[in-house]
């Protein structure tokens, strides 16, 4: 299997090489060459298998020689081994043919812990087996940053440097990430917003001298191993409920892209998806192209699903890749008009595009409101994110489909934003019942390349 850029002028790599390097040298992302395909009866097979098992069937075809398959085997293992829920990713019945996909058991609480298990065991073996280091550095507006410092404390081959906007995390994600006390992993407080933490981060990663010199690599959602991992709930949530003998749709809280574009992977490896619904809170820069085919941002305005709050997203350049037929030549021109005030998709893109997604968007009330709704009929707490995508999902249910919607992660990860909406405070689970109790560790950065590159500097090099 190689993995080819959606700017068409970066080396072709392998996975191995793909995982380990994130942005293409173009300034592109990693897709590969082909999709691979499984036939009816092999999802079939999925049925009654338990998460790993059946991981490993959807992702083995991607991997190639870069691990065998006792190996790859071995790392599934250990991924959702810290998982709190036996199913990893339980299904849960909201009303009439809408359910809710639970996937925020792993353990910082958001689905972000699907692929940031995985990608951490995978970079360990791969580092290992080749005696190599890496600096790994990702922005977040939250979750992925948790998700990344847990993953990798305490590892050998990686010293982890992850950028938030300080101010505009909850405090659970904040303590998350400030409180481990592993020397290899760093969170760095930035002036600025998510949007301002992510162009750092793509500098750093066109700074060709200092990507080398100090051995960078990216765990961000554009990094293509993130994509595959989340891949495989959308097949074994489907599957519960008939895949595929029968259709499912998907409503997916959405902000880089990241998780529903594997929904659409999915969908192109043949599971039968419907529609896939693009869940928006209001900002809404993807709703908004979806509807209109003008991609313009205009500002972040924070909101209670911080997770969301993007304006540039990232990934939706891989939905554009395919909706423009592979052509990376168009894709790298859309990119530079994005950097003077936007583009507008051609109409062929957006038929493209409407082929497979749908859209909608949530604001700050109507977040609140699914959050009690869903409490008051169904006993269900949901995070402010999955209520956006309970909110918009509600308007797509047709009779026909079964309706999925993702609930990206656990309620008490918000529990400010929840307990107002809904008068229940969301209890901590019990393994991390001690969070506000631990020491923070936090290095406050100004949103400027060269300051971050110093931090970054004085350890790595
Ligand atoms: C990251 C995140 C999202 C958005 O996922 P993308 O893959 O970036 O679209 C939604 N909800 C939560 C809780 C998240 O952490």
């Amino acid at each position: 299997m190689r993995y080819v850029s959606t700017r068409g002028q970066a080396p072709v790599l392998s996975f191995e090489e793909a995982m380990l390097t994130g942005l293409a040298r173009d300034g592109g992302l990693y897709l590969p060459e082909t999709i691979p395909q499984m036939a009816p009866a092999e999802i079939a097979a999925l049925a009654g298998l338990s998460y790993e098992e059946a991981a490993f069937r959807v992702m083995r075809p991607y991997i190639g020689d870069t691990f065998t398959d006792a190996e790859f085997e071995a790392i599934i293992a250990r991924t959702y081994a810290g998982f709190a829920h036996a199913a990893r990713a339980p299904l849960v019945q909201l009303g009439p043919n809408h359910h809710l996909l639970e996937l925020f058991h792993g353990p910082t609480l958001a689905f972000k812990d699907f692929a940031m298990q995985l990608i951490g065991q995978m970079f360990e073996a791969a580092l290992k087996r080749n005696g190599k280091r890496v600096c790994i550095v990702g922005a977040t507006s939250g979750d992925t940053g948790s998700a990344a410092i847990e993953a990798f404390r305490g590892l050998e081959a990686v010293d982890v440097f992850i950028l938030y906007p300080q101010g505009r995390v909850s405090e659970v994600q904040r303590r998350q990430m400030t409180t481990p006390s592993e020397a290899n992993v760093h969170a760095l407080a930035v002036e600025g917003h998510f949007d301002d933490c992510q162009a750092r981060v793509k500098d750093m990663f066109n700074d060709f001298q200092f990507r080398d010199a100090v051995g960078l690599a990216g765990v961000n959602s554009i990094n293509w191993a993130r994509i595959l991992a989340q891949v495989v709930y959308y097949f074994t949530s489907a599957v519960s409920l008939g895949a595929p003998q029968r259709q499912v749709s998907f409503t997916v809280p959405t902000g880089n892209f990241g998780d529903v574009f594997a929904g659409y992977i999915a969908k192109r490896m043949g599971l039968p998806i419907s529609r896939l619904v693009v869940a928006t809170n209001q900002n809404d820069i993807l709703h908004r192209c979806l509807s209109s085919a003008k991609y313009t941002p205009d500002g972040v305005i924070p909101s209670i699903s911080p997770s969301m709050d993007i304006q540039v997203s990232s990934n939706f350049e891989r939905a554009l890749f395919e909706a423009y037929g592979r052509d990376g030549r168009a894709v790298a021109q859309l990119m530079d008009e994005l950097k003077a005030d936007g583009f507008t998709v051609s109409q062929g893109a957006l038929q493209a595009l409407r082929e497979s997604y749908d859209s909608g968007r949530c604001d700050e009330d109507q977040t609140r409101a699914a959050i009690r709704r869903t409490w008051d009929t169904t006993g269900e707490l949901l995070c402010p994110h999955s209520a956006v995508g309970v909110h918009v999902a509600e308007a797509h249910l047709v009779p026909e489909v079964p309706m999925i919607t993702l609930a990206t992660a656990h309620p008490a990860k918000f529990p400010a934003a929840v307990e107002a909406a809904s008068g229940q405070r969301p209890p901590l689970p019990s393994h991390m019942a001690d969070l506000y109790e631990r020491a923070e560790r936090i290095t406050e950065v100004e949103n400027d390349l060269g300051a971050i590159q110093g931090i970054i500097r004085a350890y790595c090099v």
